[in-house]
C-alpha cells in the first residue's frame, strides 16, 4: 500500500476512534470506525477538557464547537443530607485550574461533534466488531462478527476500558479493579437544580452528585464502594437493582433519582486501570482507555485526545510505522504514568466510609476549602498535573490539506 492511499480501520466511536479519524483524515488517510453499539452512544455525564488536550482542539478546528455545546457548569459545591452547601469550589478560568474546567462538555456531545466532522471521510459502521486479526507484515486483515473483512495498514483499538479486541494482541493486559462503581443517569430536571454540580457523601462510601447539562435534563451519578467485582457486567435490571437497594437509605436526593432509574438512560461501570508494558504488536495499537483507562479523577477525555493527536501525528509522519508506535508510546508514556498514578488512600479519603469520617471529611472541607484553593492555584503554577505533563510536538499538515469541519 502506499502513502496516499494508507488506511486505518478503528475499533470504538467514542472520543479516541472519531478524534483520530479526525486527525488522520486531515493527513490524507481512508479511515473506517466499527462501533460495537448500533448508534452513537449518547450516554455518559459532564466530562473536562484540560491542559494540552485545549490545545489539541485548538489545533483540530473544534474548540469553538465544544465550548458552544458546554454545559455552563458554574462549579463544585458539596453539600450535607438537608442540601446545605459545604464547601464551594468555582470553576477555573484557565486551561488547566478548577474541579469544574473552564470548558465542560457532555461526553456524548463531544462524541457528536467528533463524528459530524468525521462521518464525510471515514466510513462508519455501528452493530458491528472484530472478531478476528491476522497480521501479514505489511497489512492486517480484520474479520467483522458479521464475516466480513476488511484491510487495513493500522488497526487501532480504541474500545474503551473494558476492550474485547485487546486481548486478541496484546494478552498480558492487566486490569486493575479500584473497587468503585459509578453509574451515570440522565434524569429530568427540577426548578432546584441550578449550574452548580453539587456532590453528596452518603455514610457506607456511596455519593450522589447531580449535574447541568445543555439539554434540559440532569446528570446524576451514583458511585459506591464494593469489595464484589464484576457488576458492571450484569445486565440493566440487575443493576438496577443493586442501584436500589444500595441508595434506598443514603438520603438527600437519593430517591429522586432512584424514581427516575428506571426509564432513565444508564451507564454502569466499574473504575479500572489497563496496565500494560506496551500499547502495540505489530500493526495493531491501543488507544484511549483501551491502552491506559487512567481510572476515576476524569483525565481519560483529555488523554484520548492528546493520544490521537500524537498517533496520527507520529503514523502520518512517514512509512515506518514500527517508529511511529515506539515514539507514539515514548511520547505518551510519561503522561499516562502520572495520571494513573492514583493512591488507593485517596479514593477511600473521596469516599468515607463512616458517618464520623464524613463529618471529618466535611469539616476539613468547610475550613479548608479556601485554603485548598489557594494551594491547588500555587501547586498548578509550580507543578505541571497529568493534564499538562507533554510538550505537544508539532505536526504540520501536509500542504493542501484540510481539517474536516
Ligand atoms: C457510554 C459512555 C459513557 C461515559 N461516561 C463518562 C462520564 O460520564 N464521565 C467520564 O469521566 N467518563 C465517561 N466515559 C468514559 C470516557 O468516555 C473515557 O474515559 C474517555 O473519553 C476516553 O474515551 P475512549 O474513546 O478511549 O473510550 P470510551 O469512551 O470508553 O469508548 C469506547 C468505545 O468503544 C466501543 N466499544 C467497546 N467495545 C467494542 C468492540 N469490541 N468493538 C467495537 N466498539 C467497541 C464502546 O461502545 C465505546 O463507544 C464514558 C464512556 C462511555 C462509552
Amino acid at each position: 500500500m502506499t502513502t496516499a492511499t494508507r488506511h486505518a480501520l478503528i475499533s470504538g466511536a467514542s472520543i479516541a476512534g472519531p478524534a483520530l479519524a479526525h486527525q488522520l483524515a486531515a493527513r490524507g488517510w481512508r479511515t473506517t470506525v466499527v462501533e460495537r453499539a448500533p448508534r452513537l452512544r449518547d450516554e455518559g455525564q459532564n466530562i473536562d477538557v484540560r491542559g494540552v488536550a485545549r490545545e489539541v482542539m485548538r489545533r483540530m478546528g473544534v474548540e469553538d464547537a465544544v465550548r458552544e455545546a458546554g454545559t455552563g457548569e458554574v462549579g463544585l459545591r458539596f453539600v450535607d443530607g438537608d442540601g446545605r452547601v459545604v464547601a464551594a469550589f468555582p470553576a477555573g478560568e484557565d486551561d488547566t485550574g478548577g474541579a469544574t474546567a473552564e470548558i465542560e462538555i457532555l461526553r456524548g456531545e463531544l462524541s457528536r461533534i467528533l463524528h459530524e466532522r468525521t462521518r464525510g471521510d471515514s466510513d462508519y459502521r455501528f452493530g458491528e466488531q472484530i472478531s478476528g486479526l491476522t497480521d501479514h507484515g505489511d497489512h492486517v486483515t480484520a474479520t467483522l462478527d458479521g464475516g466480513d473483512e476488511i484491510d487495513a495498514d493500522i488497526v487501532v483499538v480504541a474500545e474503551g476500558t473494558r476492550s474485547r479486541t485487546r486481548a486478541m494482541v496484546l494478552p498480558e493486559i492487566r486490569l486493575d479493579e479500584l473497587g468503585l462503581y459509578i453509574a451515570y443517569l440522565t434524569i429530568p430536571r427540577t426548578d432546584e437544580d441550578d449550574r452548580w454540580w453539587r456532590w453528596y457523601g452518603a455514610p457506607g462510601s456511596r455519593s450522589l452528585s447531580l449535574r447541568p447539562d445543555n439539554r434540559g435534563t440532569t446528570r446524576a451519578m451514583l458511585s459506591f464502594r464494593s469489595n464484589v467485582r464484576g457488576l458492571e457486567e450484569l445486565d440493566r435490571a440487575d443493576q438496577v437493582t443493586i442501584l436500589r437497594r444500595t441508595f434506598a437509605d443514603a438520603g438527600w436526593q437519593t430517591p429522586r433519582v432512584l424514581d427516575a432509574l428506571e426509564d432513565a438512560p444508564l451507564y454502569f461501570d466499574a473504575v479500572g486501570q489497563a496496565r500494560l508494558s506496551r500499547w502495540s504488536s505489530g500493526r495493531t495499537v491501543l488507544l484511549g482507555d483501551a491502552a491506559w483507562s487512567p481510572g476515576p479523577f476524569g483525565t481519560g477525555t483529555s488523554l484520548a485526545l492528546v493520544g490521537a493527536y500524537v498517533l496520527a501525528g507520529e503514523l502520518a509522519g512517514g512509512d515506518d510505522h514500527r517508529a511511529a508506535l515506539a515514539r507514539y508510546e515514548e511520547l505518551m508514556r510519561p503522561h499516562v504514568d502520572r495520571a494513573q498514578n492514583i493512591r488507593p488512600a485517596a479514593i477511600r479519603a473521596m469516599n468515607p466510609y463512616s458517618a464520623t469520617g464524613l463529618t471529618v471529611q466535611r469539616a476539613v472541607l468547610r475550613a479548608a476549602g479556601p485554603v485548598v484553593g489557594a494551594l491547588g492555584r500555587l501547586s498548578a503554577r509550580r507543578s505541571r498535573p497529568p493534564s499538562e505533563a507533554i510538550d505537544l510536538p508539532d505536526y504540520p499538515l501536509p500542504a493542501g490539506s484540510v481539517t474536516p469541519a
